[in-house]
């Protein structure tokens, strides 16, 4: 054993056996309980105390290197399991001294291995989850808990962060780290506008503090930073009244003009507490239909359904209206996802691709798009489509089309065989290029391969604000190399 190694923490972490106890800077290797009660090399260095655990289990790796989308899989070396703050800041001021690259894992949603990182360290975040203090206008919670458990929590007091995604198992650090849209989102921006203060461990290992009076620039870089600037340990969230119940507009269309204009027109008349829609296939699989999907929050009476939905051109033999507690309106995804779950295609590959264009040109895109896409291509997945108002979208580093209105176009693909992972992403990478040439934006958290010039394009004029943010915060670039934006680690 290695006379750096402590015997007394070697001792009691031994029975674990893939605990790790030591990092072998020279063969780049992390050294076990089990290893160093053999023979540890001399040169491995002992890893500082650790609340919670590090480590090496094959059955904990693998998992750790694969995601939703089951499309990339990069093997970490390691996986910490962070029993307090100090322990990030302990790991990564430790991966510093050693150039471990490190990536940040909430619940491994994002699909194109945004959350792996091979030859390095994945902090699991889950087990920094805890709601620590609920006041009338914020709630404070770590990075791990979900958006679940947050509803939960603040509910019970009446109060509600005012944005959710679709589906609400996403941790506060993953969905801050890339976003957040949802139906609320022509309101209060996306959830990352919605952040009052957080808690980061920087690339160096400094904990601090930051909100729009302290440390502002960091505060603003992080939001929307794809992980790249500091951890996200924990997140002070603004908290508005909750509604009593929801009552839910489902508006069909047959054109897309008139769906598009119809939402820029709901846009534009503040018609609906929530905006979505999405594009499906006709019944008889012979063409593309649309639907608004929206919302109508309320306290006990009850909205006019003629007033709440007047001057639409919806069809309306085919609308739906229904009455939901604000609980079942925000997970309403939840019954979907279950049934998923049962006839397995939860498990099966998801080479997402999520856009945003400029209004003006989202009925070219889409009607290009969809003049191509079959059932088979989706994999019978939702196609999104719904617009927001840009200027509510603050952090630094979300690339949006510079336009006033953008909408968000999204094909959630499942891979069901006869097709192929390889032929969806192909059709990613065409999709993306007509989004470009039109102007749009990536939304980061799905499936493309994007080169160094790619991510150039991405954030245009911004990147070189990004790459000296990264210089400051991160100067060895070891946060998340494996979204490919800034090379390896240094
Ligand atoms: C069914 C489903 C529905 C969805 N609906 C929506 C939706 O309506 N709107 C929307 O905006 N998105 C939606 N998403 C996408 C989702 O918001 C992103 O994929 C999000 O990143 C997932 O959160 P996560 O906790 O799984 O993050 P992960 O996939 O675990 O991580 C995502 C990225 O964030 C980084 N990261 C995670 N936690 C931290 C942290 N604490 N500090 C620093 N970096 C961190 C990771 O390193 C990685 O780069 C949906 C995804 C799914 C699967």
């Amino acid at each position: 054993m290695s006379p750096s190694l402590d015997r007394r923490r070697f001792l009691t972490t031994v029975m674990a056996g893939a605990a790790v106890v030591a990092f072998d800077p020279l063969g780049g290797r992390w050294v076990t309980a089990a290893e160093a009660a053999e023979n540890a090399p001399r040169t491995a260095v002992a890893i500082p105390h650790l609340d919670g655990e590090l480590t090496t289990d094959p059955a904990v790796l693998a998992a750790f290197a694969d995601d939703y989308g089951h499309i990339v899989h990069r093997t970490p070396l390691a996986v910490l399991r962070p029993g307090s703050v100090a322990d990030v800041v302990a790991l990564v001021r430790y991966a510093n001294r050693h150039k471990i690259a490190i990536s940040v894992r909430g619940q491994g949603h994002s699909t194109y291995g945004q959350s792996q990182v091979g030859a390095g360290v994945v902090i699991d975040s889950s087990t920094l989850n805890r709601v620590h203090e609920i006041r009338p206008d914020r709630v404070t919670a770590d990075a791990g808990v979900t958006w679940y458990e947050l509803a939960t929590a603040t509910l019970a007091r009446g109060l509600t962060p005012p944005v959710f995604t679709d589906y609400l198992d996403l941790s506060v650090g993953g969905t801050l780290n890339a976003g957040g849209i949802g139906g609320t989102t022509q309101w209060y921006g996306m959830q990352v506008d919605t952040v009052l203060e957080l808690e980061v461990v920087t690339g160096t290992g400094a904990l601090v503090t930051c909100s729009p009076s302290r440390h502002r620039s960091l505060f603003e870089s992080v939001l929307g930073s794809l992980g790249q600037l500091a951890v996200v340990v924990r997140a002070t969230i603004r908290l508005v009244p909750a509604p009593e119940s929801v009552r839910g507009y489902q508006l069909y269309y047959s054109g897309l003009g008139t769906y598009l204009a119809d939402q820029r027109r709901a846009l534009a008349a503040h018609r609906f507490s929530s905006l979505q829609g999405q594009a499906q296939r006709t019944a008889a699989d012979d063409g593309w239909e649309f639907f608004i999907d929206a919302a109508v929050y309320h306290r006990g009476t009850r909205p006019h359904d003629a007033a709440a939905t007047a001057g639409l051109r919806f069809d309306p033999a085919r609308t739906v209206v229904t009455e939901y507690t604000f609980m079942q309106w925000i997970d309403r995804l939840r019954p979907a996802v279950e049934f998923l779950k049962s006839i397995g295609a939860w498990y099966l590959p998801h080479p997402w691709l999520d856009v945003f264009l400029p209004a003006s040109r989202t009925r070219d895109v889409v009607a290009a798009t969809l003049a191509e896409l079959t059932l088979a291509d989706t994999g019978q997945g939702p196609v999104l489509l719904y617009p927001f108002r840009t200027r509510r979208v603050r952090p630094r580093f979300v690339e949006l089309p510079r336009e006033p209105v953008a909408f968000l176009f999204s094909l959630l693909r499942t891979t069901v065989p006869p097709t192929t992972v390889a032929a969806q992403l192909a059709g990613n990478r065409e999709v993306y290029q007509r989004s470009r040439d039109a102007g749009g934006k990536r939304y980061p958290i799905g499936s493309l391969q994007l080169s160094h010039r790619d991510w150039l394009d991405h954030y245009g004029r911004d990147f070189p604000a990004f790459a000296a943010a990264k210089a400051t915060w991160d100067p060895c670039r070891l946060l998340s190399p494996g979204q490919g934006i800034f090379g390896p680690p240094r």
